[in-house]
């Protein structure tokens, strides 16, 4: 045996510390790697056709473990054939071992929170459905989270406000999930707790005595989550959504019972946020109705089956006619008229509502352009469409508008937009598209004022010409007095802003009294029409006229 010096310096030692050796040599070598060395030994001397190479841990003088790759062949043989001699190399392979290690780390965990992440979820899913199968009484439960409001916070505040709260979310959800936390007695079964992608994080819990454990886990986690974030300057409200699948209904793949967590998880959002769901089987068919819909909706642009209604909008003062508010409508060849309610959601989710966007902007500017009274009336009627809110975000909305408007003769002070969104507010990118839209002297409306977000005080910072009192509040203006107050707050406060107002679903001669008795400008609602049909509506406001 030779070796360089520089070969001991590596390993630490002084040439007269080893001894030179095979059996010496031997003894350095790691007692896992030790087999797999003398096979590899062995087969080069069988057969040296192909180098020997392999890495394996020696130890230095200190006594810790050095990775180094010898890579050698016998070079020398007898005429037997009998192995007389190897060479070869060996080199310090440290850093290569230990970024290794780091990428394997690095391919099991979740770089932002250092929890494992998605794929080592999914191995220990999996395991737990064999070990179900293997021993019955075996129970577990995947519960599936996702933040409410997380997506907000991310637009709003940065990326690094959500990065920062994703962390703060890991590890309160660890904090609490360790054994021995007081408020789960529950806590002695094992759990992998995982971070799968945005703000999804799923935790397993393993051997439990049945679903009232992962119930009680999922309860405190909501309890501990839900409490408010300080992040530098922001305090953040973020309650979660937990889905559960317990053994019980669980899939026999984990992809599978991972993606039932998820329609738990859903259902627990759609009834209401900060809550969870136990999964049901037949909530599977739910969620296919939701993607069917969401496969026809992609048709009924070109099937022509989306069409526009207009409800008028009176003066409450006068009894005038006002203008339209242009409604979209789905006729489904099999389930009849389909409420926007139900369908406008899956556009925006599936990214349908821009073409969507369009076909409403164009049809009902062409549709207005077209009644006689557009252009003839005094106090020439407005024609208000509904923006949502993903419409917003799109970049290309504000051209959308002007050219709607030029194609069609309309001058941008007949069209007024209507948005929900309060929210949008704080929102920079939002905030710009509705100021370009004021630009170009578009009117702006906002919808179903008092049921979000919005609230009197911001109003001001919105950059809104009318509000519309919801629907909800001029329906129980009559019986309900907080209901009654509110409005009248809302119109004081308009009327001080210089907006205009609307009161949404007035259906009875009482409610329109009352509306303008409290100085609302406007009202829409079935008192007066339903949403008709183009043709229907010129017939509607020349009958008005003539009365
Ligand atoms: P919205 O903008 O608040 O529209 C008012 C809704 O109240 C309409 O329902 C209308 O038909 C209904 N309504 C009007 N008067 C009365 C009444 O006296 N009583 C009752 N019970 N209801 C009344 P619709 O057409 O089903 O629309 C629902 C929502 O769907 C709209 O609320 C709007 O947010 C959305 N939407 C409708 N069309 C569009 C559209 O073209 N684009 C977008 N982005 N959203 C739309
Ligand atoms: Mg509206
Ligand atoms: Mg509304």
């Amino acid at each position: 045996m030779h070796c360089n010096d520089r070969m001991l310096e590596i390993l630490g030692y002084q040439r007269d510390q080893l001894g030179m050796t095979f059996q010496a040599w031997n003894a350095l070598i790691h007692p896992d790697d030790f087999t797999p060395w003398i096979a590899a030994v062995k087969a080069q001397l069988r057969d040296s056709t192909v180098p020997l190479r392999m890495s394996v841990r020696l130890k230095h003088a200190s006594g810790r473990w050095i990775w180094m790759m010898f890579v050698g062949a016998v070079v020398d043989r007898s005429t037997e054939g009998r192995a007389l001699r190897m060479a070869g190399v060996a080199m310090d392979v440290q850093a290569q071992k230990a970024m290794e290690h780091e990428l394997r780390h690095a391919a099991r965990t979740d770089e932002l929170t250092q929890l494992p992440n998605r794929s080592v979820l999914l191995n220990a899913i999996e395991q737990a459905i064999a070990r179900g199968r293997a021993q019955p009484g075996y129970q577990f439960a995947v519960l599936f989270m996702d933040f409410d409001r997380f997506k907000q916070v991310n637009d709003t505040l940065g990326h690094s406000v959500g990065d920062e709260l994703l962390r703060q979310i890991a590890s309160r959800m660890q904090d609490s999930l360790r054994p021995g936390d007081s408020l789960i007695q529950t806590s002695d079964f094992a759990h992998v707790a995982a971070r799968i992608g945005g703000d999804e994080f799923v935790v397993l819990l393993d051997d439990i005595r049945g679903d009232l454990d992962a119930e009680i886990v999922a309860s405190r986690l909501i309890d501990v989550l839900s409490m408010p974030y300080s992040i530098g300057v922001h305090r953040v409200v973020s309650s979660a959504s937990i889905g559960i699948v317990t053994s019980t209904h669980a899939a026999d793949d984990a992809d599978s019972v991972l993606r039932d967590a998820d329609i738990a998880m859903y259902e627990a959002k759609r009834t209401g946020r900060g809550r969870y769901v136990m999964f049901e089987p037949s909530m599977r068919h739910q969620v296919s109705a939701t993607v069917s819909l969401e496969n026809d909706l992609r048709q009924a642009l070109e099937q022509h089956q989306l069409f526009v209604v207009y409800q008028p909008l009176v003066n409450l003062g006068s009894g005038e006619f006002a203008g339209v508010e242009a409604l979209l409508r789905w006729r489904h060849p099999q389930r009849g008229l389909v409420s926007p309610v139900e369908f406008i959601p899956i556009a925006e989710a599936c990214g349908l509502i821009g073409a969507l966007g369009q076909f409403v902007l164009q049809t009902a500017c062409r549709a207005f352009a077209a009644m006689p009274f557009a252009t003839a009336c005094s106090k020439s009627p407005s024609l208000a469409v509904n923006l949502s809110r993903a419409q917003l975000r799109q970049p290309g909305l504000v051209a959308d508008v002007q050219d709607a408007l030029r194609a069609n003769g309309l001058s941008p002070q007949q069209l007024v937009l209507e948005v929900t969104e309060s929210l949008a507010a704080q929102d920079a990118v939002v905030l710009a598209t509705l100021h370009a839209i004021r630009e170009l002297g578009v009117a702006l409306s906002l919808d179903d004022f008092g049921t979000g977000y919005s609230s009197l005080s911001c109003l001001h910072e919105l950059p809104v010409n009318y509000v519309k009192v919801d629907r909800s509040f001029v329906s129980q203006a009559e019986t309900s007095a907080y209901h009654l107050v509110l409005i009248e707050a809302t119109i004081r406060m308009a009327q001080t802003l210089g907006l205009g107002t609307v009161a949404e679903g007035i259906e009875t001669q009482g409610q329109a009294a009352l509306m303008a008795t409290l100085g609302c400008d406007k009202g829409q609602g079935y008192l007066f029409s339903k949403p008709l049909e183009a043709p229907d509506l010129v017939a509607w406001v020349l009958a008005r006229v003539v009365a």
